[in-house]
């Protein structure tokens, strides 16, 4: 049964003090908060549970379901007991890991080199062993695998060695990232400083450390010649590799993460905090390496968030943007594996599965894709939208003499769609003979709205969706693609061109790009049209 009822309550899942930080903050809104940590930290120690905050810890994770509003987590508590708990919503504020990266140099951690976190930690006792005849050498920005947090960190350290020591600083790096607030000028003073800023190229330095010192021998672009150089001390960037538990949570709480395993993913959409799923956050250096200062303003935003989730919650529709008929439903739990969101659920074995509507964001790819036509988007049914292609299709029958090819562009409304009204804006002039009809999500295009125009006569139908990586339903545009290919070839087997029927992928803010494509679809369809009329479709 569909439950109405939405916890205000909240569930941070923590492997630090961040966490705590979090916490705190959200308990401020006066909304109860519960903090799970599968290992035990210093802060801990002193942290007072109250009416509004508690802490689990250890709670390794068990099992999770529902959705926001009625989310349960359960956990191993490390004596055989487990606790549960049933909440609202879920931030996740784990703490990504730096781990010493020396194997990339054949190295093992040894006297004279180390990583740059172990050096962080013990810096003043480093530094207390360094003279003015000394030469330390920080070696960092290797490509694809070095962040802005770490060259800050070396470049604010270094300066600190110089002033400290006197010793000859050295930055060698591949490719130091500027790109972050503040750091030209960070490295503008190292230099006046004294430290300097040496690029190698030609592969990673060979670094061998003897019982003398540590020798380093690289390619120095500037000067065009191998160098070699022997110091005291080196210091090597570390990998940020995603926190230990982040699979784990993923996998149960189905949300995405990115190629190195970093939560979240990479959706522009979902930046800074937000996930695919309603109700659960990620905040923190757990889903890539952010500056401290970041890291603070992710809570007053993840705080927020859960404000205005909680007040959506009273205010919250009672049937969701995808309504699902329960006589129609054969429970083949498509909609259940294919939704993005994870917005449908099933509460037991005979029951026929639930839209949430609260976490439904109506994109209605399950709509396209239930076999028994038992969901409809409440604002875009089939009702409304046949007889919209029905009246499209005449408006081009009329418009189009049979020289002139008959052009239906289904548009997302996340990207083409923008795209087309911004062409308008600007004054582009759309060719003849195009109508353009708006779709909530290319993963709600289904074979009908295709079949349908071209059996009216429409000579050719282009589907544009978002670009993949940027999919606001996560994988519409890859399942648009999907459908659009078997239509191709459903096309090919009743004898009709394949090609006429095209699929395209557009950012929202590229009008002229938009005038462009449809432009040669229509150009080509042209050719098309005058080898086989639009009558031999019709038959
Ligand atoms: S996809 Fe359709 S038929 Fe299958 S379970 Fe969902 S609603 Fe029922
Ligand atoms: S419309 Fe989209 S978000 Fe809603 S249940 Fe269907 S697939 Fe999920």
């Amino acid at each position: 049964m569909h439950n109405k009822h939405y916890y205000k309550s909240v569930l941070v899942l923590g492997n630090g003090d961040y966490s705590l930080r979090v916490a705190d903050e959200i308990a401020s809104l006066g909304c109860p908060v519960t903090v799970a940590m599968s290992s035990r930290t210093v802060r801990q120690t002193s942290y007072a549970n109250d009416a509004n905050r508690r802490l689990w810890s250890p709670a390794k994770f068990l099992d999770f379901s529902g959705q926001a509003g009625n989310f349960r987590a359960v956990f191993d508590a490390n004596n055989g007991a487990t606790k549960e708990g049933l909440f609202g919503c879920v931030v996740i504020a784990l703490e990504c890991l730096w781990i010493p990266s020396l194997n990339k140099w054949g190295m093992e951690e040894r006297k004279g080199v180390i990583g740059l976190s172990q050096f962080l930690q013990h810096f003043d006792s480093y530094a207390a062993e360094i003279t003015s005849k000394d030469k330390v050498v920080f070696v960092c920005g290797f490509k694809h695998n070095s962040w802005p947090i770490t060259q800050e960190q070396i470049g604010k350290k270094a300066i600190s060695l110089r002033e400290k020591t006197g010793a000859a600083v050295y930055v060698l790096t591949e490719h130091f990232k500027v790109a972050a607030k503040g750091m030209e000028r960070l490295i503008r003073n190292a230099r006046e400083s004294g430290v300097v800023f040496v690029k190698f190229s030609k592969g990673s330095p060979e670094i061998i450390a003897h019982e003398d010192g540590v020798r380093i021998k690289y390619f120095d672009e500037a000067l065009g010649s191998a160098v070699q150089m022997t110091a005291k001390l080196v210091v090597i960037e570390d990998e940020a590799c995603p926190p230990s538990e982040a699979s784990l949570v993923a996998r149960f709480m189905e949300i995405n993460t990115d190629r190195k395993g970093f939560l979240q993913g990479d959706l522009i959409f979902n930046f800074p905090i937000l996930t695919n799923r309603t109700g659960i956050f990620v905040v923190g250096s757990g889903k890539g390496p952010i500056s401290d200062e970041q890291a603070e303003t992710e809570i007053k935003c993840v705080t927020s968030e859960v404000a205005k989730l909680f007040s959506y919650f009273d205010a919250a529709p009672e049937v969701p943007l995808a309504r699902l008929d329960e006589r129609k439903c054969g429970q083949c739990l498509t909609c259940l594996r294919i939704c993005p969101h994870r917005a449908v659920s099933v509460y037991s074995e005979k029951a026929k599965p639930q839209i949430s509507a609260v976490a439904c964001r109506g994109c209605g790819i399950c709509v396209a894709a239930c076999p028994m036509k038992a969901i409809e988007l409440e604002e875009y049914t089939r009702e409304m939208v046949f007889p919209e292609l029905d009246r499209i299709s005449e408006i081009l029958a009329a418009e189009a003499s049979n020289s002139q090819p008959k052009l239906l562009v289904l548009a997302c409304q996340h990207s083409a769609y923008d795209a087309y009204l911004l062409a308008k804006e600007k004054g582009i002039s759309i060719p003849e003979g195009v109508e353009v009809h708006r779709v909530p999500c290319g993963g709600r295009v289904d074979l009908e709205q295709i079949m349908r125009p071209l059996l009216a006569g429409v000579d050719g139908v282009m589907v544009l969706a978002c670009h993949h990586d940027s999919c606001k339903s996560v994988y519409g545009s890859g399942t648009c693609e999907g459908r659009v290919r078997i239509m191709q070839g459903m096309l090919e087997q009743v004898g009709v061109d394949k090609t006429r029927l095209l699929f395209g992928t557009m950012a929202p803010g590229s009008g002229a790009e938009f005038v462009a494509l449809i432009d040669d679809f229509r150009n080509y369809l042209t050719a098309i049209v005058s080898r086989a009329p639009v009558t031999s479709i019709r038959a």
